[in-house]
Order: structure tokens, then C-alpha cells, then sequence
């Protein structure tokens, strides 16, 4: 069998599959898997083959501070763009030999659907974040957070159809099917790959058997080193993630508020940050661009997180209670179930302090209240084999088209 993968070049998109790549390569799949050059060792440590294109999403990607149905619209415009580039490249690449099934993502619907019709082949959505149907909607969730539908006059969707309309005739796809692209994920009786456990799940119990919730797929990530502890202090994390991160006040107050404590802190800051504009670093905290995350979080404490699905996810496989403090619409979805279930706190951006963060790590790391919910969840989402029942499923897929 021969699987693609198409998966919006993001941290918190391309790590939830690599376990499930790595499973399909180890039961003798080809695994394809267009990237640009920033995902490549990631994909090839799995094993599959890495098809290297130059992406506009992230040579450009410049986060925004509001989430209005306008940065919607034109985020959209901009996948449309990232799949004008990266289709005619996968289809030289291919060189004819199309896949046996397209697995992608929510955010590659263009290229998907598009591809899906040319090579005639089955599809399957893969989703990092959680599913949406008629009791539990994201959609209404991010219009709630003021991230409403854009209007159809808006003129970036005008231009989005129309982009599309001539990307989609040339490939015979008619293009009034744009709408049922974008609805996919909640229509359709094709299966998806939720990398969420169902007990994460709002109103998890609506979800059909189509939805196969099988939770993180984590896997040791050999591209990104090693991380052990230097001593025996207890570690913290602290992670704004790799999309939402350019909060230089944050880190500077967490420094703060950390400098001095019994706590072994790492912080990784991203990519957009000057270290030095951070100011002097205390001695019990190492400042990184990146760091290992599974390997950090495997020794840690607690997590002070921005409450991406990924992360979350990777906190709770490992029982490490999590300080969430949302950048976004989605992560205030995920930190609210965190709170929910009893698995951390949250934290207001606007209003945080460096003393606030401090005092919520300090109070859940010795919770044991809490501890106990999260070793209960780290056991539910550690009895699926989910690189196993998800490499299943696509299997499956790619048989009967089912
Ligand atoms: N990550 C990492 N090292 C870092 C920061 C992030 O390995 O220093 C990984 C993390 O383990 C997770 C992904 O990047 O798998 C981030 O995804 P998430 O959904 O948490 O957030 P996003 O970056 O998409 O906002």
C-alpha cells in the first residue's frame, strides 16, 4: 500500500501523525509525505519519503494578536495558496503512481479534495484537534470567541472561490463543490482519525463509530536529540508552542516569577524571540528556540502551556498537570476542557501574571487531587494502541474504500 499524507506544514499537524507514519512504513507501506525544508528530518526519521516543497504558509506566517472572522477568511485564502504550490509538486514527484489513499488533514482541504478526484482515490481525514458534529461544533465554539463565519462578501472568500474555481477546473473538480470541501469533516461517512481519547471529547458519546478517537500517537522523535534533567530539582515546562508564541512579556515575567525557586525550569521560546531581549537568566532556567517536548515532559513536574492540542495531549500521556494559558480561540477550547476534567488550570493571557503562573504551578504540582484525574487519563489514553488501530483504519481505508 501507499499512503500520502497531506498535513498543513505546522508543528502542532505534522507531529500527531508521525506515529501512525511510522507504524504504516513498519508494516512495509510507502509513505509519501510533502514538506517544507523545516519537516524533513521529522519525516524521514519515520522512515517515509520527505517531498520537499517551498511553502508559502511558512515563509510568511505572521501570527495574528485578534481572531476575527476576517483573519479566518483570509487564513483560508492562504491554504488555498499553500496547495497551489504543493500539488503540482507532489504530482512530479509521483511521477503517475498516485497513492492508494489520501490521508489529510482539516486544514489541506483543497488539496485534498483535488487530489482525491484526479487519482480517483479514497480519502481520510486525520484531525489533531477535536471533532465537531452536531452537539459539539468548533466552529460555533471560535464564533462564540468572536471568530464568526466571514460573509460571503467579504473579499477574501470572493477571491478564495475564484482561486479556487480555476484551481479545481483544471483539475475536472466542479467547483461549486467548495462548500462541501470546507464542510467535510461533518459530513461524509468516511472514517477520521481523531487524535484525541474520547474521554477528552466533549459531548463525546454523540460521535459515531466513524469517529475513531485513538489519542496521541507519540513517538521518540530521534530528530530532535536527547533532554535528560541536570539534577534532581523538579522540572517545569513552559511553552508557548510554535504558532502563537511571540510573547516576549510572558517569558520575561515567568523568569521573573521562577528566578530563584526550587524549580528546574525549561523554556522554550520559540523561534521569533532574541534570547537576550529576555534580560539576564536566572541559574535554574535554560532558555531554548525549541526544545525535545516528549522527552522534556516525560521528567516533568508540571507544564505551563499555551494549551495547543498537541501539547495538551503530550502533557496528559504523561500525568503533568497543566497551567494553560491560551493565545487563541482553540487553545481556550482545549484549556477549558482541561479545567473541566480537573487536569490543570487556566490562566487569562490579558490578565496573568508572572505571581499568578507561579502560585497555580506551586499549588497543582502538589495537588493530589488532580494527580490522581491525571494518572486515570494517562491510562485511558495509554490503553490504546494508537498508532495501531489508526494504521488499521487506513489500511482498511485503502482496501474497500471504507
Ligand atoms: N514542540 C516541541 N518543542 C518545542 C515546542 C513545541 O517539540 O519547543 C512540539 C510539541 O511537542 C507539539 C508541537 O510542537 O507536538 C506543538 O503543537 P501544539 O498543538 O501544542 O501547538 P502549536 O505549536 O501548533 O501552537
Amino acid at each position: 500500500m501507499h499512503v500520502t499524507f497531506l498535513v498543513v506544514p505546522g508543528h502542532g499537524h505534522i507531529n500527531p501523525t508521525l506515529g501512525v507514519v511510522a507504524e504504516l512504513v513498519k508494516r512495509g507501506h510507502r509513505v509519501t509525505y510533502p514538506v517544507p525544508e523545516k519537516f524533513v528530518d521529522a519525516i524521514q526519521a519515520t522512515g517515509a519519503e520527505s517531498v520537499l516543497y517551498e511553502s508559502p504558509l511558512n515563509q510568511t506566517w505572521d501570527p495574528p494578536r485578534r481572531f476575527t472572522s476576517s483573519f479566518f477568511a483570509s487564513f483560508q485564502l492562504r491554504l488555498l495558496e499553500e496547495a497551489l504550490v504543493m500539488v503540482p509538486v507532489l504530482e512530479k514527484y509521483l511521477a503517475g503512481n498516485p497513492p492508494d489513499l489520501i490521508s489529510y488533514d482539516g486544514f489541506v482541504p483543497f488539496a485534498a479534495r483535488v487530489l482525491g478526484h484526479a487519482w480517483n482515490r479514497p480519502l481520510l481525514m486525520t484531525s489533531p484537534t477535536l471533532a465537531s458534529n452536531e452537539n459539539f461544533s468548533l466552529r460555533e465554539q471560535f464564533a462564540k470567541r468572536g471568530m464568526t463565519r466571514p460573509a460571503e462578501d467579504d473579499p477574501a472568500v470572493i477571491e478564495l472561490r475564484e482561486r479556487f474555481a480555476t484551481f479545481a477546473t483544471g483539475y475536472g473538480v466542479p467547483s461549486d463543490r467548495m462548500d462541501a470541501m470546507r464542510e467535510l469533516s461533518a459530513s461524509g461517512d468516511a472514517p477520521m482519525i481523531v487524535f484525541v481519547p474520547k474521554r477528552f471529547q466533549p459531548a463525546a458519546d454523540t460521535f459515531g463509530d466513524r469517529y475513531v478517537f485513538v489519542g496521541p500517537c507519540l513517538t521518540e522523535r530521534p530528530h530532535q536529540g536527547d533532554w535528560r534533567p541536570s539534577g534532581n530539582e523538579p522540572v517545569l515546562l513552559i511553552s508557548l508552542g510554535t504558532a502563537f508564541n511571540d510573547r516576549p512579556e510572558f517569558f520575561r515575567a515567568c523568569l521573573e516569577a521562577f528566578a530563584g525557586t526550587p524549580w528546574q525550569v525549561v523554556m522554550s521560546i520559540g523561534a521569533r524571540i532574541d534570547p537576550a531581549d529576555l534580560g539576564p537568566l536566572p541559574s535554574n532556567v535554560a532558555v531554548h528556540p525549541h526544545v525535545p517536548q516528549v522527552q522534556v515532559l516525560r521528567h516533568a513536574r508540571a507544564f505551563v502551556s499555551h494549551g495547543g492540542m498537541g501539547s495538551t495531549m503530550e502533557a496528559l500521556y504523561h500525568a503533568v498537570p497543566l497551567v494553560a494559558v491560551p493565545q487563541m480561540p482553540e487553545q481556550e477550547i482545549n484549556a477549558e476542557r482541561v479545567v473541566e476534567l480537573g487536569l490543570g488550570r487556566m490562566l487569562h493571557p490579558d490578565a496573568v501574571t508572572g505571581a499568578a503562573i507561579r502560585d497555580a504551578v506551586d499549588e497543582l504540582a502538589t495537588d493530589e487531587a488532580t494527580r490522581a484525574r491525571l494518572a486515570d487519563m494517562s491510562r485511558h489514553i495509554r490503553a490504546t494502541d494508537a498508532a495501531t488501530v489508526a494504521a488499521d483504519v487506513m489500511e482498511a481505508r485503502a482496501r474497500n474504500g471504507s
